[in-house]
């Protein structure tokens, strides 16, 4: 039997090195392996014991079991050559971070249950803040995943509709009108899943169409208002996208804003990707507009090499936000509570992890410098790409490429595409995945990998050729 207590300071300096170097040659072998888990669905689990171990086993053991079972059922976002989705990275000094901060374990509900947290997090949001050149007006807290902070954000333009929503709630309310969100018909599931969590249903958001550049239609978007109201709705919340999961199209924030604000309407961006490369001066203007936006969610977890999870939430009405979840019970109450800043104030979750602290640790090493010149480089391969396959007649754009995104297809049918993502994916080399555009599949490159260079690209480019002309 193991005496109580945790692992002895011996073992744990033993294993922690062991770990770190085990971590040095997964990324130094990561090229050797499958981009995507080449297993079937139940392999792991038809693999693990279905109870857990009555007595305690060793690291040696519990490690080799990572080698054996863990890592071939991993998807390798790590890899360089992961263009699916939007490509990300974690990087050495957010590993660094992310561990210190389970060894800290602090529970950031209250500014006294972690001083260092709730500091740090308004110094490195104020930080990064300037660097993306958003207004100072703006302040920022983390959640986990944008999905979270856009929930947030509506909930909080909720209680600025001042209808006591918060004291009374939705329901069996004829006083009440039908408050309605509105969105670009290319926004991301998250706000509507926001909406529906919020208790305002699916009927409570209007999609707006998009244009040929997949960008909202600002005209639509001025009418669909306008009738909402005319047949007695509550428009109060716009949703604009900046970086569209589908093809990184950039809603038209200036023209948006006027209409927000004849409306008295909040307006929330969601810039959960492309927020990151506000922090290359020359890419800034794509948050033009965003100075007026009440709100905007951005994820150093996409693009600012960040291990998941971190979004970042800046709200230029943080006393709505706190309005609409503070509550504090008599067991939380300080002293310093009025002259502070408690982060439980600001959300569902009451405890909330130190995840500034890797953040700081990804601004510090890298610099501002640093950080825009790889995004800028992930920029520069995307727009390489697109070259090769706007001057290839076996292949075209489908859409503008303002940032590291790339979608295209070869020339031909559906069919045709779906075999060339599969041979792809399931060559293990690279990983890519799809999107419908103009009703036609689309495939999408995307470059937001710390360890991504040329050579990846060109690789990239060869195996896509090589399964076109398989599938012919
Ligand atoms: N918004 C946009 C534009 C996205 O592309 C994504 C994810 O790709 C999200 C929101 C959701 O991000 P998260 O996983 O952090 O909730």
């Amino acid at each position: 039997m193991k005496k109580l207590g945790d692992m002895n300071k011996e073992e744990f300096r033993r294993v922690g090195h062991d770990l770190i170097d085990w971590i040095a040659d997964y990324f130094d072998n990561i090229e050797e392996l499958p981009v995507l888990a080449a297993i079937e669905p139940g392999d792991l689990k038809a693999k693990l014991p279905t109870s857990a171990p009555v007595q305690g086993e060793s690291m040696e053991a519990i490690i080799a079991d990572l080698d054996r079972l863990i890592v071939p059922a991993l998807t390798h976002w790590s890899h360089p050559s992961f263009f699916a989705y939007f490509a990300t990275s974690t990087s050495a000094p957010g590993i660094f971070g992310e561990l210190l901060s389970a060894a800290f374990d602090n529970k950031a509900m209250l500014w006294r249950t972690s001083p260092a947290s709730t500091e740090l997090e308004e110094v490195v949001l104020d930080w990064l803040r300037q660097m993306m050149g958003l207004d100072p007006g703006m302040l920022g807290i983390i959640y986990d995943t944008a999905s979270v902070s856009s929930l947030h954000a509506i909930a909080a333009a909720r209680e600025g509709v001042e209808k006591r929503i918060r004291e009374e709630g939705m329901s069996g309310r004829p006083d009440l009108p039908l408050l309605r969100v509105y969105v670009s018909e290319q926004s991301h599931s998250s706000i509507e899943k926001a909406v529906i969590t919020l208790g305002l249903g699916q009927r409570g958001l209007r999609k707006i169409p998009t244009d040929s550049k997949f960008r909202m239609d600002v005209r639509a978007l001025e009418a669909a208002i306008n009738e909402d109201k005319r047949n007695g709705y509550l428009p109060f919340c716009i949703v604009a996208t900046v970086g569209t999961t589908s093809t990184s199209s950039i809603d038209p924030v200036p023209e948006i804003i006027p209409i927000g604000e004849e409306h008295a309407m909040w307006l929330h961006v969601d810039a959960a990707y492309a927020g990151s490369a506000a922090v290359v001066p020359e890419l800034q203007h794509i948050l033009a507009g965003c100075e007026r936006a009440d709100s905007l969610v951005m994820n150093p977890h996409k693009w600012l090499f960040t291990p998941f999870d971190l979004s970042v939430l800046y709200c230029r009405h943080m006393d709505l936000l706190k309005r609409a979840f503070s509550l504090v019970p008599e067991y939380l109450r300080t002293p310093e509570q009025e002259k502070v800043r408690s982060g439980s104030d600001y959300g569902i979750q009451l405890g909330r992890r130190f995840r500034a602290l890797k953040l700081w640790m990804v601004m510090r090493y890298f610099g501002q410098e640093g950080l825009a010149a790889r995004i800028r480089e992930h920029c520069r391969l995307a727009q390489l790409f697109a070259s090769w396959v706007d001057e290839s007649a076996d292949w075209e754009l489908m859409a503008p490429v303002p940032l590291g995104l790339v979608c295209f297809r070869a020339a031909g049918d559906d069919s045709l595409n779906e075999s060339i993502m599969h041979g792809v994916n399931a060559s293990g080399r690279a990983l890519l995945s799809h999107t419908r555009l103009n009703d036609k599949l689309t495939l999408r490159l995307s470059i937001g990998n710390i360890r991504t260079t040329e050579k990846h690209v060109h690789d990239v480019w060869e195996l896509l050729n090589e399964q076109r002309r398989l599938g012919l």
